[in-house]
């Protein structure tokens, strides 16, 4: 246990727990880490701590949107016939619909950001709590649909940190029968990012920054903080 500035004792869920480095899950199969040179550009000031909730909250759904970007990169087409106001031509559509599931509350900012990009796609929240103490993800609230009919469904999180509640969303939404599901998250941990490759080795997983490591309460570092807290201005 610690003690916050308040007194408080706080549990310390990952003390002591062996995590693997960066090097270590730098090359896991599937997992795409953004090289983009914006994304770098936006990450500095998302992380910057004197970046305030307003401005950090537009990063967030900027930072979505170039996720969105390179998450669709593999996306199925069709071929349909059109007609421009000059002649007929062939165009190509997207081959069926897209889901965007945004746990909460830190996956709205991203959700938005996806769907600046994909403004048909379908939106299921999804609410997954974390027991401070045990790092558990607790489901409280779950839109997601009976019926779907999809080509892929993207779980947004901003914070892949120790991969609970990514794994427990990718758990639900494979009930769904949807052909392809992708994880995309802001951050990651070497530790979260390991435990959701080996849970689901099926699985896409797109992510803007791999960071260091967890510290002993389970915050990413060099992290951004609590990017719920961050989007919302809840501190
Ligand atoms: N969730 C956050 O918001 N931040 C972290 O660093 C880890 C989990």
């Amino acid at each position: 246990m610690s003690e916050t500035l308040e007194g408080e004792r706080q549990p310390l869920p990952m003390k002591g727990v062996p995590q693997p480095t960066r090097k270590e899950v730098l090359k896991l199969p599937r997992v795409h880490i953004s090289t983009h040179p914006v994304m770098q550009h936006k990450m500095t000031a998302l992380r910057d701590k004197n970046t305030p909730p307003p401005a950090f909250y537009r990063l967030v759904k900027e930072i979505g949107a170039l996720l969105a970007y390179e998450a669709t990169a593999e996306l199925r087409l069709e071929a349909e016939q059109i007609e421009t106001p000059l002649q007929p031509m062939k165009g190509q559509r997207l081959a069926g619909g897209i889901g965007i599931t945004p746990i909460l509350r830190a996956g709205l900012g991203l959700a938005e950001g996806f769907r600046e990009v994909i403004s048909e796609a379908q939106v299921w929240h999804l609410g997954l709590r974390r027991d401070e103490r045990t790092l558990q993800a607790e489901e409280y609230y779950n839109r997601l649909p009976r019926k779907v009919d999809l080509q892929v469904a993207y779980a947004v999180d901003p914070m892949l940190a120790t991969g609970g509640s990514a794994i427990d969303a990718i758990n639900m939404l494979k009930t769904r029968d949807i052909p392809h599901l992708s994880y995309v998250c802001i951050l990651a941990a070497p530790y979260g990012l390991l435990r959701l490759t080996q849970t689901h080795p099926d699985i896409d997983i797109y992510v803007a920054a791999l960071d260091e490591s967890l510290n002993d309460l389970g915050y990413i570092l060099p992290g951004l903080g609590d990017a719920g807290d961050r989007q919302f201005g809840t501190f």
